[in-house]
């Protein structure tokens, strides 16, 4: 089998799984001061200052929670509590379905926000919390966060980013991407599930959303599951710029192309890894059937815990019509460029996409 599907989760770093194994041979709580609970407060602890430093911040500024969707949730309590709620059209679900009633920021054609809407919805100077995400999952999309930051500063609103996908794939820097917050997870580079991170410049305070006996400072309850933790850290360390992933990207993409794909989104800068190919004329769901037979493992749009594909509303905020539900994304995996997953893989992929298109594309027939 081959996977495509890392913007859904990545496959476990080597370093991340050495971690985690480590962390549960631990037998103690990182609140207790025993000797046990100190060794295991000395891991979490690692941890946190790998991650916080990757992304130019302190360690002190960076709450753990369960994952990317908490981190949303979490950044929305803390920073939307009083505040008119911007999202962009793309956002994830953990944003979109968390605030009800926002006002939506448009995106243009190629998939990036549009700044002038930006600066119009900001003009009143009401207090505002504007979430805009670093990459879009579905089709990679990098967002123009610094000019959205600056717009945000001068009108007094505060700015919070999903690097949920970025983080390990691009650089990352809070105080360079002039943001109030950063959402990470940590099995979308290659930790375990389970795990992810809020982090806030110094002077945002966070109430908790869960509340408990004190961990993290006060500002999230519960014990902090320390493998996936340790592994979170480890992956963070582990991971390279994702540069090596643009060419097997860009080879793929030719090659669909020339299969009769369109690369949604494909005229803005994107992740390297990352690619939204349209079909027209063929449901997306019907293309991830045929792949998977094939022995590709892609995914229709946003997963969808339910099994049910709907168009997506990335695709459709992009004003790309019919074809937002006739698009599969295809993900490369970190390890994808490896001799033993990497070339072969992108080659099967382009064998059995080819084979796809020539089969159920109306335009072929
Ligand atoms: N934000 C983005 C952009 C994502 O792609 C995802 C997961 O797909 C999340 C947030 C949620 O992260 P998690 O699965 O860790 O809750």
């Amino acid at each position: 089998m081959i996977y495509l599907d890392a913007n859904a989760t990545e496959p476990l770093r080597p370093e991340a799984q050495a971690a985690a194994l480590a962390a549960m041979a631990l037998p103690g709580n990182p609140a207790s001061i025993h000797t046990a609970g100190r060794a295991a407060r000395a891991m979490l602890e690692a941890a946190r200052t790998i991650i916080a430093g990757r992304v130019g911040a302190k360690p002190a500024d960076l709450v753990f929670t369960s994952g990317g969707t908490e981190a949303n949730a979490l950044a929305l309590h803390a920073l939307g509590a009083g505040r008119r709620i911007i999202t962009s059209a793309v956002e994830h679900d953990s944003i979109r379905a968390a605030t009800p009633g926002a006002t939506v920021l448009a995106v243009r054609p190629d998939g990036q926000a549009d700044l002038d809407h930006l600066a119009a919805l900001l003009a009143d100077n009401t207090p505002a919390l504007v979430c805009l995400m670093l990459a879009n999952n579905e089709t990679g999309t990098l967002q123009p966060v610094r000019q959205a930051a600056a717009l945000c500063r001068r009108h007094d609103a505060l700015l919070h980013v999903d690097a949920v996908q970025a983080f390990g794939r691009i650089p990352v820097d809070l105080p360079m991407l002039g943001a109030h917050s950063l959402a990470l997870s940590a099995h979308k580079l290659g930790g375990l599930k389970g795990a992810g991170a809020l982090i806030t410049l110094p002077e945002i305070s966070i109430p908790p959303l869960i509340a408990g006996g004190g961990q993290e400072r006060g500002r999230r309850g519960g014990t902090p599951p320390l493998p996936a933790i340790a592994s979170f850290g480890a992956a963070a360390e582990a991971a390279g710029a994702g540069d090596a992933l643009a060419p097997l990207r860009d080879a793929l993409e030719q090659a669909a192309r020339h299969a009769g794909a369109v690369i949604c989104g494909g005229d803005a800068p994107r992740l390297p890894n990352t690619t939204c190919l349209a079909l027209p004329g063929v449901r997306a769901d019907t293309q991830v059937i045929a792949l998977d037979l094939a022995g590709i493992q892609v995914s229709a749009g946003a997963a969808c815990s339910s099994g049910k594909v709907a168009a997506s509303h990335v695709l459709a905020a992009m004003g790309l019509g019919a074809l937002a539900g006739q698009a599969i994304r295809v993900s490369l995996p970190w390890n994808a460029g490896q001799a033993d997953a990497g070339p072969a893989g992108v080659d099967a992929f382009i064998t059995a996409y080819a084979a796809m298109a020539a089969r159920l594309s109306p335009r072929a027939g």
